[in-house]
């Protein structure tokens, strides 16, 4: 049913976007993809879900800290694919301190990218979606949108924006055949959380062996989410049923903010 809608996922060199660009694509859906990395990888994974998925995808390497480089991948969208349908606002940055040493060039970065990009991305991306009266907006937040952790004072901070931004996009564009969601998964093995093994050890005082478990201690399952699990949840959003879905924060961690 998605057949032929053109998207862009940003971040999606990687982790959970990349499995959302290839859930939408496995549904027919023509990807932009967004993120850094290898080259020779990226192109890797492009040309791969061509070949998989019979679709067209293509890259850029927008860096979404730059509001204009923002704006400017969906432009890219438009133009190579026809449209932006479907909108995934996914990159995002961790940073794991106490407050008093946050360093600020962390704090604008976390701002920029977390949180800032979706609303740079979002504003070019509306136009064409409420003209041709059909859009899907995705934001990939957190349980952290939702509840908060010590020592995330920049991310938490970031996705109860977003959890702020995704209501008020929806009820703007509720009468164009739009919706905007957040997903907010606990925990997923990526290499976001991978990273902040070792800040979080630091900064809880234990061992980077221990912050499997002390992650694990906040999902009632003591499971990761699975990048599949979360790409699934994105496709469910994008379908024409969910018509009705709309400013809403979907929960996928586990049991998390449940307690
Ligand atoms: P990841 O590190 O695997 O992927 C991050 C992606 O963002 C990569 O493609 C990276 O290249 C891209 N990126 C980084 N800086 C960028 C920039 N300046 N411009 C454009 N792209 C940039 O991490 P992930 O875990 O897949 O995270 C994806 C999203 O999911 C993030 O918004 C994150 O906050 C959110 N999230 C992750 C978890 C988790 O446990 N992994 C939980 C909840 C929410």
């Amino acid at each position: 049913m998605l057949k032929g809608k053109n998207a862009v996922v940003t971040g999606s060199t990687s982790g959970i976007g990349l499995a959302i660009a290839r859930g939408l694509a496995a549904q027919g859906v023509n990807i932009t993809l967004n993120g850094f990395g290898d080259a020779a990888a990226i192109e890797k994974e492009r040309a791969g879900i061509e070949s998989a998925f019979g679709v067209k995808a293509v890259y850029s390497a927008a860096d979404l800290t730059k509001g204009s480089e923002c704006a400017a991948l969906i432009k890219f969208g438009e133009e190579q694919l026809g449209s932006v349908d479907i909108l995934v606002n996914n990159a995002g940055v961790q940073h794991v301190s106490p407050i008093e040493d946050f360093p600020d060039d962390k704090w604008d970065l976390i701002i920029a990218l977390n949180l800032s990009a979706a609303f740079h991305a979002i504003k070019a991306a509306v136009p064409g979606m409420k003209a041709r009266k059909w859009g899907r907006i995705i934001n990939t937040a957190s349980a952290h949108a939702l509840v908060a952790s010590p020592f995330k004072s920049a991310y938490v901070s970031a996705k109860h924006g977003i959890a702020g931004l995704t209501k008020t996009v929806a009820l703007e564009t509720a009468t164009f055949g739009i919706t905007c969601n957040a997903i907010c998964p606990g925990y997923v093995w990526t290499p976001l959380v991978e990273k902040q093994i070792p800040d979080t050890a630091k900064a809880r005082g234990i061992t980077e062996d221990e912050v499997k478990d002390f992650l694990l201690a906040e999902q009632p399952t003591k499971q990761f989410v699975t990048v599949e699990q979360v790409a699934a949840l994105a496709v469910f959003l994008s379908q024409e049923t969910s018509a009705s879905i709309t400013g809403a924060l979907h929960q996928i961690d586990g049991g998390w903010v449940a307690q």
